[in-house]
């Protein structure tokens, strides 16, 4: 069983499972993640350096999966959303949590570390950052 593959593009480009590291851009302001070495703006003019997001934003857009790809079964449902993060980059991940079915456009999210996948074959467990509904309390 390997599901490599299936592995969403957005975990496997993401420098640090620990931390949302991107770029800003010191000329322009903008922001990038996954991160940028090179200011599509402002080009050689610019320059661009490391930046850790906070992850707490908005959603913008969001679905709700029911029937996951192998190797994601047990979590089901989750939902896959667009996230406008707070320092103004837009990033996909995963929503979890109990209040998936009463989620909407423009709800809060903030992020959680859980286990990702497991790799069925070596028994690896890897962890990474999922959001969940920032309800604006402490309980979740
Ligand atoms: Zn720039």
């Amino acid at each position: 069983m390997t599901y490599k593959s299936s592995v969403p593009m957005f975990w496997r480009l993401q420098g640090s499972k620990y931390r949302l590291v991107g770029t800003r851009c010191t000329k322009c302001n903008s922001v990038f993640f996954p991160p940028r070495s090179l200011c599509p703006k402002c080009r050689r003019k610019g320059t661009v350096e490391e930046m850790t997001f906070s992850g707490k934003g908005e959603i913008i857009s969001y679905t709700i999966i029911r029937t996951a790809p192998e190797g994601f079964e047990k979590y089901v449902p989750y939902a896959v959303a667009i996230i406008k993060l707070d320092e103004g980059t837009n990033i996909s991940g995963q929503i979890v949590g109990n209040n998936i079915e009463g989620m909407a456009i423009g709800m809060r999210v903030r992020p959680v570390f859980r286990r990702m996948f497991e790799d069925g074959d070596r028994g690896l467990i890897q962890y990474g950052i999922k959001w969940e509904i920032d309800k604006g309390d402490s309980t979740s």
